[in-house]
């Protein structure tokens, strides 16, 4: 099926048009500058630049695939979860779209198309697999039995994201937003083994009792308090050493946990999505790790791992080629949507 795919749960708005596994356009503009001085994302600030966003970024999709919106079997769209002003308005403007071209619609989990994504990536995907996602409002764990129908969550992050940690201590060390990409550049030039910070919640007795979630917060506050204290004694902060150390223990947590879950669950398949997928430190210890405990890891493109529209469309084609109806009108933007609901008012049978 030809789908059209909307995604608005945060500061993208994504547009993307696939044709079953087969990706025909990916079209993003995103409102990230305009948060920048804010040094986060404002949830007013992107539900406006949504609604300016929304019509261009629809017509360059559809431009960049060759496709007229009267070709389209379906159009789909992200239902939550993410910030409910942004998601509002690719819900509105997908019913919208959908009544007036008579065209069905589905309504979609976001954190089931970030596992749709790979989907896209080209090769033959098995399930199941444990999934980790891990962005700027999310760090999930997931078990993905089957991408239609059975996604479990082991864990999610009890405080701060893993993106908005990265974020956080950017700018206790000064730097701009995101921080991501720039704690990855400082922390090339530090030694990761300088600092030995926290790794919450990631004994073994944590992952038994806590199953798989996260914390980032005692981590920023040690590092908040490292760096005050290294000023304080009148000392060099090295950004460097900082950066290269918190950002171990970052990814140390991320992939012991993921590969517990592995090992736990008997899946030898590890898929990673999310904006922090390009932190070429994690890439590089998930795979090593991995390889060590015999799990295939699968890290598609970056433009698939932020958030986007193909992969609501890639989860929506999906849904269609199991044979799911499409949603009817009255479902809504759901902030806390839980993982378990992948497709949202299915329409009952006839
Ligand atoms: P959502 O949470 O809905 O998926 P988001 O916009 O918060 O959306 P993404 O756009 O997927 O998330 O990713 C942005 C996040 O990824 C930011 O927090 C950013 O700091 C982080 N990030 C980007 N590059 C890197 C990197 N190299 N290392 C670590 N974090 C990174
Ligand atoms: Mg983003
Ligand atoms: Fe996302």
């Amino acid at each position: 099926p030809l789908v059209l795919g909307i995604e608005t749960s945060c500061d993208e708005t994504g547009i993307g048009i696939v044709r079953g596994r087969t990706l025909l356009s990916n079209t993003i503009a995103s409102s990230m500058d305009e948060h920048a001085r804010y040094g986060g994302v404002v949830p007013e600030v992107a539900a406006r630049a949504h609604l300016e966003a929304l019509q261009p970024t629809i017509e360059a999709a559809l431009a960049e695939a060759g496709v007229a919106l009267d070709e389209l079997d379906a159009i789909a769209v992200t239902s939550g979860p993410g910030l409910a002003g942004a998601l509002m308005v690719g819900v509105g403007a997908a019913k919208a779209l959908a009544v007036s071209l008579g065209k069905p619609l589905y309504a979609v989990n976001h954190l089931v198309g970030h596992i749709a994504a790979d989907l896209l990536a080209g090769d033959e995907v098995e399930y199941p697999t444990v999934a980790l996602l891990v962005s700027g409002g999310h760090t999930s764990l997931l078990l993905v039995r089957d991408l239609v129908s059975d996604v479990e969550l082991l864990g999610e992050t009890m405080d701060d994201a893993a993106g908005e940690a990265f974020d956080k201590i950017a700018r206790i060390l000064g730097l701009p937003y995101p921080g991501g990409p720039q704690i990855d550049r400082a922390a090339a030039t530090g030694d990761p083994t300088a600092i030995r910070f926290p790794r919450g919640l990631s004994r073994a007795s944590d992952m038994a009792e806590h199953r798989y979630d996260f914390s980032f917060s005692g981590l920023k506050t040690a590092v908040a308090r490292w760096v005050e204290q290294a000023e304080a004694a009148g000392g060099d902060v090295s950004i460097g050493d900082v950066a290269a150390s918190f950002r171990e223990a970052v990814v140390d947590v991320l992939v012991t946990k993921a590969l517990d879950a592995c090992a736990r669950h008997d899946v030898p398949r590890l898929l990673l999505g999310g904006g922090v997928i390009a932190n070429r430190r994690l890439r590089e210890v998930a795979l090593a790790r991995a390889e060590a405990a015999g799990v295939a890891v699968r890290i598609p493109p970056l433009s698939l791992c932020t958030d986007n529209g193909a992969m609501i469309a890639a989860l929506a084609a999906q849904l269609i080629m199991s044979g799911r109806r499409p949603s009817t009108l009255a479902f809504g933007a759901d902030s806390t949507l839980p993982v378990t609901q992948i497709q949202i008012a299915e329409q009952p049978p006839a």
